[in-house]
């Protein structure tokens, strides 16, 4: 990982977000700031061998040009409050994001409330709604287990996506807004027995030094430059993440010359979502299995409060051509609950999660390849490319720094 990586706040395309501000003090001053007791522990090595991928999961993350779409539009006689297109921040920005989009739809005092989709954007929202009084039900073709959110990262990083052309002016300030609320909603599932969400130690590993000169940005495969995202305002989060520490060689248990840690909350789907899908059922939710074609449709649903969260699949189905398609691939080891931190090296991060080592390829080549891409199909080869990188890595792991 270069030091722009390093450095970036969000990459906003989850899965390829940054550590955050803050990383740019020399080694040796950051260094100065470990003091003995807070040496790395012992590592487990992660057991990265292509035998053991057990699942790959491919899908499109929602990226939306303008932001997320959070405006409230009439079909017939039902009031459609929209809540897509989080592109790859929709598990970080979930429950603000159904904070700021409930408060709308209870606005017009609703006794019952439907919400098209069980994603994570659909479920926090539907968990909101009921939260605020509703009698809640969800309309959707898929379960969250089956969705495309079950098939992210899953990991905290602050940050929104748009254009930089096109994000609304107070994009910034809807994104903290999100951020926040989301933050303290995370800690009710924090602690949990099942770990629903858990933090753990992340290690940036890299053989350049991370103030190197960054590489040039890769192009897309069609040639055409890069796009050029928005940005948040430098410093607007940096209290929601831990700074890195560049760790000095003597405490360094990798093989690579430079390494920084930090902490990452992160999301145990299984669990997580095992709990909140619970949770909406015990709050006496009701879900209907119903596929919609046209928006039309709406129009004929009971409830006349509709808040609508279909992920991607508003390319088609609202026709909003706002959305583009951002591939994104896991690949998954056997899990080793041994193991209780991160790494990314060399443009591939790998996560130790309760359902397994999720690895995934990270860095501006690969987002250059996952632009308006939508092929959800597995592709074998990157996830061995991937896990091969780790397997390289561990291949030489003793420990003990070296
Ligand atoms: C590889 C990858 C890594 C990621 N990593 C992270 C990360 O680390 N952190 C992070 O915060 N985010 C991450 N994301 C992004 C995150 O996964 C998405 O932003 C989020 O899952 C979007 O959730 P959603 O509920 O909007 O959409 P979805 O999960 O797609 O859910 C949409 C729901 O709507 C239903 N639906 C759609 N159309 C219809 C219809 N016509 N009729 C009925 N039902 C319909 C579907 O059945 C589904 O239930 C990542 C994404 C990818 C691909």
């Amino acid at each position: 990982m270069d030091r722009r990586n390093l450095l970036k706040n969000s990459f906003a395309l989850g899965g390829l977000t940054g550590l955050g501000a803050g990383a740019g003090q020399t080694a040796t001053a950051q260094a100065a700031r470990v003091p003995l007791i807070d040496r790395p522990p012992v590592l487990a090595p992660i057991r990265a061998h292509v035998d053991r991928i057990y699942d790959i999961k491919s899908c499109i993350r929602p990226f939306r040009t303008k932001g997320p779409n959070l405006g409230v539009e009439q079909i017939g006689d039902a009031t459609v409050v929209h809540n897509y297109g989080h592109a790859g921040d929709g598990w970080t920005l979930s429950w603000g994001s159904a904070d700021m989009q409930v408060q709308k739809a209870m606005s017009f005092g609703p006794k019952k409330v439907a919400v098209i989709g069980c994603g994570i954007i659909g479920l926090t929202s539907a968990l909101t709604a009921q939260r605020a009084g509703a009698e809640v039900t969800i309309y959707t073709r898929e379960m969250l287990q089956r969705t495309r959110s079950m098939r992210a990262n899953g990991v905290w990083g602050p940050g929104i996506a748009a254009l930089a052309s096109e994000a609304p002016a107070n994009l910034a300030d809807i994104c903290e807004q999100m951020c926040r609320i989301s933050l303290k909603t995370y800690r009710f599932y924090t602690g949990l027995s099942g770990n629903p969400i858990a933090w753990c130690d992340h290690y940036d590993l890299s053989d350049t030094p991370f103030d190197a000169p960054p590489p040039p940005r890769a192009p897309l495969p069609s040639g055409e430059p890069a796009p050029v995202f928005f940005r948040m305002p430098e410093g607007r989060l940096a209290d929601l993440t831990p700074k890195p520490e560049i760790l000095a060689p003597n405490v360094n248990p990798f093989p690579a010359k430079y390494a920084a840690r930090t902490s990452k909350m992160y999301f145990n789907f299984s669990e997580y979502g095992h709990l909140l899908v619970s949770d909406f059922f015990a709050a006496g939710g009701k879900v209907v299995m119903r596929d919609f074609h046209s928006p039309g449709e709406l129009a004929h649903l009971p409830e006349k409060i509709i808040i609508n969260c279909p992920g991607y699949a508003a390319h088609d189905w609202w026709r909003d051509k706002a959305m583009i398609p951002v591939r994104g691939q896991t690949e998954w080891l056997i899990p080793q609950p041994e193991v209780n931190y991160g790494v990314t090296y060399r443009n591939v991060q790998a996560r130790s999660k309760s359902d397994g080592i999720m690895v995934i390829a990270v860095g501006d080549a690969q987002h250059a390849k996952s632009w308006n891409n939508s092929n959800e199909r597995p592709d074998r080869a990157e996830a061995e490319g991937a896990v091969r990188v780790m397997e390289e890595l561990f291949s030489r792991f003793t420990g003990v720094p070296a």
